[in-house]
């Protein structure tokens, strides 16, 4: 895809739209986005599209309701940091997290997930693509995700993006 200066803020608005209207009521919902979060150079339906899988796999592990909240801020990683955190290169990013409070992810798959055709889900739920997918386009926008998660108390991704402050 074409990456042109992009604000998520905008992309964040848009996937809230589709929640609100398509996930179950039981899952409450909540955006927080700062209001100086730097631009990236980004496709923004390719972004839309990470988001949007990242959200379905978190509605997915609630399905009896709970929580779920997309936040956005700026980060800046100095050289010690990013050499600690294993992370690509020092330097200002977006950090885009997407929070659940639902099961979790055992310890022991935590590594295989981001495979392709990787699932849990039962046969005809999951194509075990979602994950896959998100991590090819955030590293076509050489960015980085990670991932905490506590079984029994949710999970939380982090999708790392370059910013693009002179588009500002
Ligand atoms: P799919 O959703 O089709 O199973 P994904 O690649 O999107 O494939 O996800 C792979 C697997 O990672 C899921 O089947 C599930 O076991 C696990 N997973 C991903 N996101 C979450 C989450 N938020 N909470 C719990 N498990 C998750
Ligand atoms: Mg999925």
């Amino acid at each position: 895809g074409e990456h042109k200066p992009v604000q998520v803020r905008h992309i964040i608005a848009e996937v809230g739209r589709i929640i609100k209207e398509t996930f179950p009521k039981s899952i409450n919902f909540k955006m927080s986005v700062a209001k100086d979060l730097w631009p990236v150079l980004a496709d923004a339906t390719q972004i839309n599209q990470v988001l949007m899988n990242l959200c379905v796999n978190a509605r997915d592990a609630m399905p009896e309701g709970g929580k779920l909240e997309i936040r956005a801020e700026n980060v800046v990683f100095d050289e010690h940091y990013s050499l600690m955190h294993q992370t690509a290169q020092p330097g200002d990013y977006i950090k885009i997290s997407v929070i659940d409070s639902g099961q979790g992810i055992p310890e022991k798959l935590i590594n295989k997930i981001f495979d392709p055709f990787f699932s849990t889900k039962e046969v005809g739920k999951g194509t075990g693509l979602g994950l896959s997918t998100v991590h090819t386009i955030i590293q076509q926008h050489n960015g980085f995700i990670n991932v905490y998660s506590e079984p029994g108390n949710g999970t939380t991704f982090n999708v790392y993006l370059p910013a693009n402050k002179s588009a500002e």
